[in-house]
């Protein structure tokens, strides 16, 4: 086969799980690498490879200089065409860092025209005249209002996008993309003698996705969530480039399992509350870890002690009145490092107790993780929930993954996932 055909960078590390899990399922042997240097790691027959940086809330000079270093590197594996993926919910702020790291990889891949287009239709992110929607609600209206780092306060993305890049934006409405890829092909055409040199682009339906994909398949670079992608494996399958064959297929990871849950969105928060039905939850009390008390080492002695029988949750999901409070004291960003870099030692130091098989909620919080377990590179192997794969990890002691968006994922996730991860939890 022709080794890697599609080079992705991905903004978080679940939203590169979320994308290597659309690949998958479309037909790409696919892999994902935990920041640039997992790259040495990646197996030769590759024929996707998502990198995952944690660009997404840092600065975008930052942002920058790390997705085109990640193109370069996955430019000189082959990679054919550059995929952007950020989140289905356009998580960005109004310095980026989605504007800024198109504009620079629409300049290092020699494009002139790119797309945006975030839409998810299995959890509901869709695209109608720029608009982007979370089920039934504009974005502003969103629980995306009161995200812990990245709030979204504009539904517009033509306005949010425009804002954030240097190129002029424009629209391809659902009315063009229902026409099918021949329309939108020229709809591209006409905006790019109009000086547009990134368009979003609406949709609603996996159909429409798949009519936008095949529209973009001579497009150096695409941009967007995980659902656009899948097009552009199809592009790579038709024309004879990858075989399309299923490559989900996991070695199975038996061992004892951790649960762990930093996001404070409504959906993990559900989750957290339906996983106290089956299994012992130990609560990360921000508050008291902000003001100055370490308390990771208690919990590492408790959950220690459930280890050998059960698997365990530590949570410090919390409400939004709840984490704006802490917000206010402590400072966002602040908060948000000081929380992550404990659930980091904290997995940490139960890997070094025996856990082998890790179920993480949230995006930063799962970069954090799997950063401080020392992963570099995973497989992908079946979906567990929209956007959610298990994987495991490449190298020597391989550890079962899930890694998922905060959003993402039914009532029952953490179950799920320890069902769907090939292995046992045995102690
Ligand atoms: P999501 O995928 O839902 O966006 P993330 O892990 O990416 O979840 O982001 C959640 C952020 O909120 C992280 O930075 C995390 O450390 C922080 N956080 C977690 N719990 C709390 C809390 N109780 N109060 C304030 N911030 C918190």
């Amino acid at each position: 086969m022709a080794g890697v055909l599609l080079g992705c960078v991905a903004d978080d590390v679940t939203g590169a799980s979320d994308l290597a899990n659309t690949l998958a399922k479309a037909g790409l042997h696919t892999v994902q690498t935990i920041g640039i240097d997992g790259l040495a790691q990646a197996p030769a027959d590759a024929e996707a490879i998502v990198v995952a940086l944690k660009s997404r809330s840092i600065k975008p000079a930052e942002a920058v200089r790390q997705s085109v270093e990640a193109w370069r590197r996955l430019k000189a594996l082959g990679a054919r065409q550059c995929y952007f993926k950020y989140c289905s919910t356009f998580d960005s702020t109004e310095r980026g860092n989605i504007g800024p790291v198109m504009d620079a990889l629409m300049a290092e891949t020699g494009g002139a025209f790119t797309v945006a287009c975030p839409t998810f239709p299995e959890n509901g992110r869709t695209v109608y005249q720029g608009h982007l929607f979370v089920w039934s609600q504009p974005l502003h209206e969103s629980p995306l209002k009161d995200h812990p780092l990245n709030p979204m306060r504009d539904a517009n993305l033509v306005r949010v996008l425009q804002a954030q890049s240097r190129t002029k934006v424009g629209l391809v409405d659902w009315q063009t993309v229902a026409q099918g890829p021949d329309a939108v092909r020229a709809a591209f055409g006409v905006l790019q003698r109009a000086g547009v040199g990134a368009a979003v682009v609406d949709a609603l339906t996996l159909g429409d996705l798949a009519a936008i994909g095949e529209a973009c398949a001579d497009l150096p670079l695409v941009t967007g969530a995980s659902g656009l992608a899948a097009g552009l494996a199809t592009n790579f399958i038709r024309a004879g480039l990858a075989e399309g064959r299923n490559a989900t297929a996991l070695p199975a990871v038996d061992g004892p399992a951790v649960l762990l849950a930093g996001s404070c969105s409504p959906a993990t928060l559900a989750q957290v509350e339906a996983a106290g039905r089956r299994y012992p939850v130990l609560r990360l009390d921000v508050a008291v870890l902000l003001a100055g008390t370490d308390v990771v080492p208690d919990l590492v002695a408790a959950a220690r002690g459930h280890l050998g029988s059960t698997p365990v949750l530590v949570a410090s999901s919390a409400p939004p009145d709840a984490v704006r409070a802490v917000q206010d004291r402590f400072g966002r960003e602040d908060a948000g490092r000081t929380v992550e870099q404990a659930f980091a030692r904290l997995a940490a130091a139960l890997a070094q107790a025996g856990a082998r098989r890790f179920v993480v909620a949230g995006g930063e919080t799962s970069g954090a993780v799997v950063e401080a377990l020392g992963v570099q590179a995973l497989r992908i192997g079946a979906e567990i929930a929209p956007g959610v794969p298990a994987t495991v990890s490449l190298g020597a002691v391989p550890l079962a993954l899930a890694l998922k968006s905060g959003n993402f994922g039914g009532e029952d996730f953490f179950h799920d996932a320890l069902e769907a991860m090939p292995g046992e939890c045995m102690p």
